[in-house]
């Protein structure tokens, strides 16, 4: 008996049924990617399966847009697998638990995976129906968009025709995606330098605590503090006051999380363990004040450390530390001329550890002009090399560029005015999508994002509108009937 029954918008629910039924997390697509090649073998369409398990489908114009330039599909099969304490699953086996409620689909208990399941069904549904109106379709099946990209990174274009370029892994009905940001991770290695801690010093933990996070991407225009930088601050602050050594600083767990807490351990002579107190809360004061409503609950605290510390940094890896931790570019760096609001370049201070060897420092480095994300790069070169510390890039995948000029953006917002009767917001985020990847390696191309409504993506709570998939169902079939034949 099938769950999804009934729905309308023609057989996108089936296909997307038939997805939530093959375990496709990230990583384990192959079943999946599988299906998605049986079935294009049964209509007899051109199918490449790539090593990675990636899929290129070609369907024929419909007729009358034979000669029509080809239009390339594109969402990711992968999916995040998030569970609720309590709720028995194995992602690498079980179907996806679905039910509808309220007019949503959900799944018990566990993400969904609409994020970007209904991508995927959609394509399936296009390609399996004879009776549409549409130029030359090429649908990209893309895996492992969830942890990093990997496929679309790996994707080899050489067989791919088209110009134009749609994405459907966007959460918003109404909003045309037209721009996102390229990153990357930039990491020093700053050498701690060590030496015997003077005896007559007793070790403190100095925490930052109460800030509120948030993704380094998605919410950076939020100004919020970074813990990092703020025990940075903190340490300088009290270096003027107090003669303290370090021996360790600590912060964030991800590159891409806005850090929420951190802590270092310092010596102090007991005797100066009031004047540092009184530093800390003049600091919190401050700190308070300056972040006002975007962080009212910013708590320093100083509490006496119950093991023993033997080891600190040198006078110059702490004061090295100290400096880095006050210089690395964090929070918003400019802004698009193009788009009123949207954060063009920003850099996050993501972790900070200290282990035998060194202090690491993480950096995760956005933007949607490769040359403003290589001037951020540079910074943290510059400052790593000030300081003595190694600097490594990785992950680096490129932005997606706002073009006011864009021609599918335009047919876009023309179709959507016809069908919606009001204009549709033209948008851009400042995080990353595979259309940045896939930008790069077909020069020229013109692209557009859509999706429909979802919300909690990436959480149990995870949940698709089904008026909305269907809504954007048919905006979708429209769009291509549209185009130029
Ligand atoms: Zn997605």
């Amino acid at each position: 008996m099938r769950k999804l029954e009934g729905l309308g918008g023609d057989k996108i629910f089936y296909y997307f049924e038939e997805i939530c039924n093959i375990p496709h997390g990230s990583g384990n697509e192959m079943a999946l990617s599988n299906y998605i090649a049986a079935f294009a073998k049964e209509r007899g369409l051109y199918c490449r399966q790539d090593d990675h398990y990636n899929i290129l489908i070609k369907k024929a114009g419909s007729k009358g847009y034979e000669e029509a330039p080809p239009v390339i599909l594109q969402g990711h099969i992968d999916m995040v697998c998030e569970k609720n304490a309590g709720t028995e699953i194995d992602f690498l086996t079980d179907a996806i638990d679905i039910y509808t409620e309220d007019g949503f689909i959900h799944a018990r208990g566990t993400t969904l995976g609409a994020d970007d399941g209904i991508a995927v069904a959609y394509m399936l549904a296009l390609l399996d129906d004879t009776t549409l109106e549409h130029p030359p379709i090429e649908a990209i099946f893309t895996v492992d968009e969830e942890m990093g990209m990997g496929g679309a990174r790996a994707f080899d274009v050489f067989d791919v025709e088209g110009k134009r370029f749609l994405n459907m892994d966007t959460e918003e009905e109404g909003v045309l995606l037209s721009g996102c940001a390229g990153g990357r991770r930039v990491r020093l290695y700053l050498p701690a330098e060590r030496e015997k801690s003077a005896p007559d010093r007793e070790a403190y933990l100095i925490s930052v605590r109460g800030l509120k996070g948030g993704h380094s991407g998605a919410d950076i225009h939020l100004q919020r503090a970074n813990a990092n930088r703020l025990l940075g601050r903190i340490l300088y602050m009290l270096r003027e006051k107090a003669d303290f050594a370090l021996a360790g600083i600590d912060g964030g767990n991800m590159d891409n999380a806005i850090c929420r807490e951190a802590e270092a351990i310092v010596l102090l002579e007991k005797s100066g363990a009031d004047a540092a107190r009184e530093v800390l809360a003049k600091a919190e004061d401050v700190l308070r004040e300056e972040y006002n409503s975007a962080e009212a609950s910013i708590t320093i605290t100083m509490e006496v450390l119950q093991e023993k510390v033997f080891q600190v940094f040198t006078e110059e890896t702490k004061n090295k530390a100290i400096s880095t931790l006050l210089l690395l570019p964090y929070g918003v760096q400019t802004m698009s001329m193009e788009m009123e609001g949207l954060v063009e370049s920003s850099s996050n201070i993501g972790i900070v550890k200290t282990t035998d060897e060194y202090i690491y420092f993480d950096n995760a480095v956005r933007s949607s002009v490769e040359s403003r994300k290589e001037l951020i790069s540079q910074k943290i070169h510059a400052i790593g090399s000030l300081a003595g510390a190694r600097c490594e890039e990785v992950n680096d995948y490129p932005g997606w560029r706002f073009n006011p000029e864009s021609s599918m953006l335009k047919l876009f917002a023309e179709v959507y005015l016809e069908r919606y009767g009001k204009e549709a917001e033209i948008s851009a985020i400042h995080a990353g999508l595979e259309c940045g990847l896939f930008s790069e390696k077909i020069p020229g191309l013109d692209m557009v994002s859509i999706g429909p409504e979802m919300y909690d993506v990436h959480t149990p709570d995870e949940r698709l509108s089904i008026s909305s998939a269907i809504r954007v169902w048919g905006f979708l079939k429209a769009v291509l009937k549209k185009m130029d034949h």
